[in-house]
């Protein structure tokens, strides 16, 4: 099979995240591309196949022994922002910069998306504009595959290898549904980036707040100097956090208070926020920040009207890959044999590595050629991932 059949096929099967359940993938269909990657990864003879309950399928494969094994991850699963079923992808070869008509109603244009604009002459991999690609991130599984099966087939020496298919990555689950206890690589590269050229050693630290308000509801005829009301105290505390901290002020090593979703009457109010940074000790202040905020509304209120439910969600994998410089030595060592160009990115948001990092597995993440993830205007650059392919299979035999 060929990278674009593969990525054809993967992308055939509907394979949507819902919601996260406590002992099994969030929607079973996505059992049935676990099903088939077990196929495919049977027949190339692995020495370990395994799949567990949540449909992450793991396939080991021994190499050299005086080399450390190395992992390659990808997902199966895609965001619900946008349909997966029935995707009917559109080939376009040799793209010469013009709109590309998805349906009646989208148009896929450089004006709007100018990374097209990297594009021409190469061929692109589009929606039919009803459904998003599934490139998020089935371009990486197919690239891993192709690169796997290129390396194996030709009866390379490689390294120990692993790979690792995981689900739900895109509702936050994915890490938690790999059974560490039986990956025996010492480090890994998730394969779920965009562009190409992007490795990503970086990532947001992350917290969630929830800030929760008893109001004293009292009737607004007779409230004079009684009423406390709990809608009002909530928009308080917001107006009172910085509004340059808010996503729509920020970009690039800058870090916000994101509120997502707010709920209230007089009675009681709650507001949910994500807070993100990409310093540990500044995620500490924008905490102790949002404790002194609702600590002095407090004050004000005469009782203990706002409690604030702060949780861990993931960590800066930098933190951890630091102490790996030799991971960032491969991958650079990879890129400058074959000539290619590279940046380091800092994530805006959380990769499965940020997780799988702190779990004893370090993973930086590397690019597929997948853009505009998520929604309809998806589309891949066919040359970015035969690119990427070449990378992995270095990074197989270094
Ligand atoms: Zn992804």
């Amino acid at each position: 099979m060929t990278l674009i059949e593969r990525f054809l096929n993967y992308v055939s099967y509907e394979t949507t995240a819902t919601e996260e359940k406590e002992d099994a993938a969030s929607n079973p269909l996505i059992y049935n591309l676990s099903k088939q990657m077990m196929r495919e990864l049977q027949a190339l003879n692995p020495n370990e196949l395994s799949i567990n309950q949540f449909g992450v399928v793991d396939a080991k494969f021994y190499g050299d022994p005086s080399k450390p094994a190395i992992a390659f991850l990808a997902h199966m699963d895609t965001s619900n922002q946008a349909s997966g079923k029935d995707v009917k992808p559109q080939i376009i070869k040799n793209y010469d910069g013009k709109d590309i008509k998805l349906n009646e109603e989208l148009t896929l244009s450089a004006k709007q998306f100018p990374t097209l604009l990297h594009s021409i002459g190469h061929c692109i991999i589009c929606t039919s504009g009803d459904t998003l690609l599934g490139g998020d991130d089935k371009a990486g599984m197919a690239i891993i595959m192709t690169a796997l099966s290129d390396i194996l087939e030709g009866k390379k020496n490689h390294r120990p290898l692993e790979i690792i298919f995981t689900t739900d990555e895109e509702i936050g689950a994915d890490a938690h549904h790999v059974s560490m206890e039986s990956v025996f690589a010492k480090y890994g590269y998730t394969v779920d980036g965009g562009d190409y050229r992007y490795i990503s050693t970086e990532s947001f630290t992350a917290y969630s707040m929830q800030v929760k308000v008893v109001g004293k509801s009292i009737h607004p005829g007779s409230a004079k100097d009684k009423l406390v009301n709990a809608a009002g105290v909530l928009m308080k505390f917001h107006n009172a956090l910085p509004e340059v901290l808010r996503p729509e002020e920020t970009s690039e090593h800058e870090p916000f208070y994101h509120l997502c979703n707010i709920q209230g009457s007089e009675d009681s109010a709650t507001g949910d926020y994500i807070i993100r940074s990409f310093d540990e000790d500044q995620m500490k202040e924008l905490i102790n920040l949002a404790k002194l905020t609702a600590r002095r509304i407090n004050d004000h209120t005469g009782y203990e009207a706002i409690t604030l439910e702060i949780k861990e969600q993931y960590h800066n994998m930098k933190v951890v890959l630091d102490k790996y410089p030799e991971i960032q030595k491969e991958m650079e060592d990879v890129y400058n044999k074959l000539g290619m160009e590279f940046h380091y990115e800092a994530i805006r948001g959380g990769t499965t590595g940020s997780q799988l990092s702190f779990m004893g597995l370090p993973c930086p993440n590397l690019g597929t050629g997948d853009y505009n993830m998520h929604g309809r205007y998806e589309y891949v650059d066919y040359d970015e991932m035969e690119a990427m392919v070449n990378v992995v299979k270095e990074l197989m035999i270094a």
